[in-house]
């Protein structure tokens, strides 16, 4: 049976996870450490600046599943996990999510649920992130958990190329609704931020990111916004290296030089 970490960006409290840790029990050994706090949005990060407290979370989960909530980022909890705050578990396979919405595009760069896969992907593990499209933070995940379950039953079967993630969104959509699983690669977001310029009691400014939610090109074949938007589980293979290899060679004939004093 092999050894399953699950986290994610929600926190500890979030449905999502509970459903995912649940399903994954069917696979192999549970262990759950997820943030304290919700930290959607935060990105890939490592805390160095201070101590990171890991607390044991009773009556959240059944009583075989140990959890633990971190002061931490995402990308934290995985860490903490692979490098050993269970002394004698060794993890075989991480699982993200479900986070409450989806992680598509240039989400990725942006992602906490994607940072915990990509923070194990450097350890040299296996793991998923999975998100759900679109939800409320507390209605059902019962459904997109059991297609995370076969998803990961896959990913556990097979091999990974190393330094490599699987990114999953999942349409809400009764499971008889879901049209099948494309793989694919990611799409292109368009955010619609509006920068809400206010004054504060002291005359001073200061600044709201706001406007709508992103949207984003629903009409281009084979991403995973395309997928989504028709009714499929998109299932894209991402890569750590995030190096724009095809430009390597045009840069190279640009003039760089270091300058004479
Ligand atoms: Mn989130």
């Amino acid at each position: 049976m092999p050894n399953i970490l699950v986290s994610n960006d929600d926190g500890i409290f979030a449905p999502g996870l509970h459903a995912l840790a649940l399903q994954m029990t069917k696979l192999g050994k549970v262990w759950v450490v997820a943030p304290e706090t919700n930290q959607s949005i935060t990105g890939h990060k490592k805390t160095l600046d201070r101590p990171l407290r890991a607390k044991p979370i009773k009556d959240v989960f059944p009583a075989e599943i140990p959890a633990y909530a971190v002061d931490g980022a995402p990308s934290d909890c995985a860490a903490l996990a692979l490098m050993g705050l269970f002394e004698d578990i060794d993890f075989d396979f991480v699982v993200s999510g479900i986070n409450t919405a989806p992680n598509m595009g240039q989400d990725l760069t942006y992602s906490g649920t994607v940072s915990v896969a990509l923070e194990a992907a450097i350890f040299g593990k296996r793991a998923i992130a999975f998100s759900l499209v679109d939800l409320q933070p507390h209605g059902d995940y019962n459904e997109a958990a059991i297609v995370a379950r076969q998803v990961t039953e896959q990913a556990i079967s097979h091999e990974f190329p190393i330094h490599t993630i699987l990114n999953v969104n999942i349409p809400h959509l009764p499971l008889n609704e879901i049209q099948g699983v494309r793989i694919t690669k990611q799409g292109l977001r368009l955010y619609r931020d509006v920068l809400d310029r206010r004054i504060d009691p002291f005359g001073q400014p200061y600044y709201w990111i706001g406007g709508e939610a992103p949207s984003g090109d629903f009409e281009a074949e084979g991403t995973d916004m395309w997928a989504v938007h028709n009714g499929y589980v998109s299932v894209t293979p991402v890569h750590l290296d995030m190096t724009r290899h095809e430009f390597i060679a045009p840069l190279a004939t640009w003039d760089f030089k270091v300058p004479e004093v």
